[in-house]
This record gives structure tokens, sequence and C-alpha cells, in this order.
């Protein structure tokens, strides 16, 4: 903190890595192609929330975007395929109900499920590690016709086979957890395990530039969607390290007491946090007199 005249100034530090990834700054954009080029001719749909936050959301959809969770729900028009993907099943909908489709899918989630896939054809029970109810994880579970979700141990029991295991992973699970959970299925009797590394290196990057930054500051905010997986995972691998660790959607869920007797904050966001959420609230932090 430094004093100038008699205000007193908090230093806010930025996670060298932190904000938007690749493949959303590429759905993003996507989606903002996609409308300008249907403007005043065609609706443009997002099959289930183009990115996981919700500020970004409202602002595309003042911009004309439709999200909807049923592609029942869409008579005519395009539909984006959001960065998580959509399970083949669902593209086959969309083409059958001759829909123009516009695929936002982020290459590296593509790649799970191409794995996924071949892992399938090749006789394989698919593992994936991860979520069972996040988008990503629903779309390549789709991909092949048997497969097991492992969140974490209470869920071993799921895998009562003995043959052959092809293993992936989220794109945005934390590689430790990867790894342990790897441990646990090896410590079972399979005749075979396959393992490909599917994680993210975007996700990971943040991770340990969040766990960097958080060890060295009084508090840590950690931005984003209370709904994206890999902000969560951000504020929780940050809580380990630093137990002033806040998550916050945006600006509006800064509560300045927070900030009291603190020298320095830290501010991360997830890979689906846009970059005005981020600049707005550190020009708060910024602001704010002690
Ligand atoms: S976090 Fe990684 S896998 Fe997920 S959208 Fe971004 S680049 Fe793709």
């Amino acid at each position: 903190m430094s004093v100038i005249g008699y205000l007193v100034v908090m230093k806010v530090l930025v996670a060298e890595k932190c904000g938007f990834c690749h493949g959303v700054r590429t759905a993003i954009s996507v989606a903002e192609k996609t409308l300008a080029e249907n403007k005043d001719k065609a609706v443009v749909y997002s099959l289930g929330p183009i990115i996981h936050n919700r500020d970004e959301v409202n602002r595309l959809a003042k911009a004309g975007l439709r999200t909807v969770d049923d592609i029942k729900e869409i008579d005519s028009g395009t539909v984006i395929i959001r960065s998580h993907g959509a399970a083949p099943s669902q593209i086959d909908e969309l083409r059958a109900r001759g829909l123009d489709i516009v695929d936002a899918t982020c290459v590296l989630v593509k790649r799970v499920q191409h794995i996924a896939a071949q892992l399938g054809k090749d006789g394989y029970q698919v593992v994936i590690v991860g979520e069972e109810n996040h988008p990503e994880v629903q779309a390549v579970m789709g991909c092949a016709q048997d497969v097991v979700v492992i969140a974490d141990e209470s869920d071993l029991p799921k895998l009562t086979g003995k043959g052959k295991l092809g293993i992936v992973c989220q794109t945005t699970q934390e590689p430790e957890h990867f790894g342990n959970m790897l441990g646990s299925i090896g410590r079972r009797s399979f005749t075979e395990l396959k393992v490909i590394n599917t994680l993210c290196n975007e996700a990971i990057k943040r991770q340990e530039s969040a766990v960097r930054l958080c060890k060295k500051v009084d508090v840590m905010f950690v931005l984003g969607g209370l709904e994206s997986a890999n902000t969560r995972r951000l504020a929780e691998l940050c809580k380990k390290y630093n137990n002033e660790t806040f998550y916050l959607q945006n600006r509006a869920g800064l509560d300045t007491r927070t900030l009291s007797g603190k020298e320095v904050a830290g501010v991360t966001a997830g890979a689906s946090t846009p970059d005005w959420i981020i600049d707005e609230f550190v020009s708060d932090l910024e602001a704010f007199e002690a």
C-alpha cells in the first residue's frame, strides 16, 4: 500500500496468466461474427450458454444471441456450438432439423471427443476424470458407448469390470487430481490402462500463475462465473494457499470490508472471464481508499 498525501492506495497485482483462453476468445469472436452476418436475416442461437460467464452471455444476448438448453426450442436459424462442444447425437439432430451449424468447439475439447470416440472403437471402456454434469464432459460422454465418469475416489466403485480402460481427463482438471485418480485406478486390477493426457495447458498455466500470486498477497480475488468449473478450481487452489481468497462474479460482489488492513491485493480470473470484468474490478481496487 502506498500513501499519497492523505490517500492510502491499495497495491494491486494481476496474475500473469488469467482471463480468456484462446478457446473462449475464439468462441466469442465466432459468436460476434455470426451475429453480424445474420443481422436482420436469421436468428442466432447458442446451444447452452456460449461460455460460463453470465455477464458475457448477457452482453451477447443484447447483441441478439439467444441461448437455449433444448434443441426443440429452435425452429429455424443458425446454431452456434459453444466452446464446450456438443454430443454427436445433438449435432445429428440439428442437421436433421435443417439448421445451420457454426461450430465454435474449442480445438482441445474436440481432441478429447475424437480420442474418446477412438478409444471406444478400439474396445476400451472410456473413463473420463471430471465432473459428470459439466457440458464438456456430457459432450465427450456422447462420443462412445461405454463411458464412466470419475469425479473423485467416491466414484471408483463405478469401475466394475477387469478389462481395458482408456482414460482421459476433462480439460480443465487440476493435474495433481488427475494423477491421484490415475494412481487410484491403477491399484485396481484392470488388464490394460491406456492414459491420454487431455489436460489443457491454458488452464494449467492459469492455475500455476494464480498459486504463485496468491502466496505473496494479503488478499486474493478470483473473478468469474460461479458456474465456471475452471474458475471454481482456481478459487479452490488459491484458498489452499491463502485463506483470504474471495471468489466473485464481478465488481458488484466486492465487499470492501475484505480489504480492511490489507496492503496488497491479487487478482486472477478464469478462462471464461472477459477482460472488461477484470479491468473494472482492478480499477475499483486501485481507487479504494483505506
Ligand atoms: S480452457 Fe483450454 S480447453 Fe477450455 S476452452 Fe480454453 S483453451 Fe479450450
